[in-house]
């Protein structure tokens, strides 16, 4: 495959994209659709570029400027971390080696031994999806950043998925009409699901539950496999609205590999930590806003602030109803 499709701000890259003669005034009608339907597929995470000769992928190169024009449209955090999230899955999954793709970014690295050096300016300018990527856990020495292989495949998906947000969103207020169209049905599309629960907890109010919340909620019940942060995120968010100790590990009960004696450790060892807040989670990509999220700054702040405007709502209607 051809390696550009996945740095696609390279110049390569570029140079593919305006042979295509990308009209934003008066769109394409293939480039559109072809757009759209790897839009809808990045966004149930089942798009994957063909393995495909170089010249049956032109048109392939008209998808990342049509996809950042209606990204900018919808303009919705949900949006934008999949959509970077979809290249560092693929680098990580395609890229063999990391030579070529430094030499596309035209990035400054040396090669010593089996570790590749990088600029330690750059390396901080990469989104940070996990510890192990933090600078602290890396070997600085005279200004660079001396990773293994793997660690330098992790940091070219981690730069690319930060490169490919850059500048968004655009100024869209003269494009054609059709990527108008396509922003808001892919909006509509894919709004935030918002489980009905029936479960009540001492006194924790299930529906309050900001998106954030309710997406790792989610993965637990359906027996998946949430990430060591994500748990941890949802953890701290539930002791700090007060949920009891046995309620926040029945959730961890239905996790694919729950043993009972780890998650209780480390359920225990966390129990006192205070919940991250918002931008903590949107640099990790956890973010999924709904129009609420827009009055709030941590996911405890909108679980304490909709609780309140529900038991206001209802001491409301009580009121009306009585009079
Ligand atoms: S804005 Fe905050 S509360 Fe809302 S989904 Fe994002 S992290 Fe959660």
């Amino acid at each position: 495959m051809d390696i550009n499709l996945l740095i696609p701000f390279s110049k390569p890259a570029k140079k593919n994209a305006e042979g295509l003669k990308i009209d934003l005034l008066n769109s394409n009608k293939e480039q559109l659709t072809l757009t759209k339907t790897i839009l809808t597929k990045i966004m149930t995470d089942e798009f994957s570029f063909p393995e495909l000769d170089t010249k049956y992928m032109q048109e392939y190169f008209a998808f990342y400027p049509c996809a950042r024009i209606i990204l900018s449209i919808i303009n919705k955090d949900r949006f934008y971390s999949t959509f970077a999230k979809f290249y560092y899955n693929q680098i990580k999954k395609e890229l063999k080696d990391p030579k070529e793709a430094l030499e596309i970014l035209e990035l400054n690295f040396k090669q010593k031994n089996e570790y590749y050096l990088i600029e330690f300016e750059k390396y901080v300018k990469a989104k940070i999806y996990s510890e192990k990527d933090k600078l602290t856990n890396q070997i600085v020495k005279d200004g660079f950043v001396h990773l293994t292989k793997e660690k330098t495949i992790n940091y070219i998906a981690r730069y690319v998925s930060t490169r490919v947000l850059e500048n968004l969103p655009l100024d869209v207020k003269a494009v054609s009409p059709t990527f108008k169209t396509i922003a808001n049905e892919l909006d509509v599309t894919f709004k935030p699901k918002v489980p009905k629960y029936t479960m009540k907890i001492s006194k924790t109010n299930m529906n309050a539950f900001p998106p954030c919340m309710q997406m790792i909620l989610n993965t637990m019940l359906e027996k998946g496999n949430p990430s060591h942060m994500e748990r941890y995120y949802f953890a701290t968010f539930c002791f700090t609205i007060k949920m009891p100790f046995e309620n926040v590990l029945d959730f961890f009960k239905n996790t694919s590999d729950y043993d009972e004696k780890i998650a209780k450790y480390q359920l225990l060892k966390i129990q006192k930590y205070p919940c991250s807040n918002c931008d903590t989670l949107k640099s990790m990509g956890l973010c999924y806003p709904d129009d609420f999220c827009q009055y709030i700054k941590s996911p405890v702040g909108y679980y304490l602030k909709k609780a309140y405007n529900r038991d206001e709502e209802k001491t409301m209607d009580s009121k009306e109803n009585t009079n």
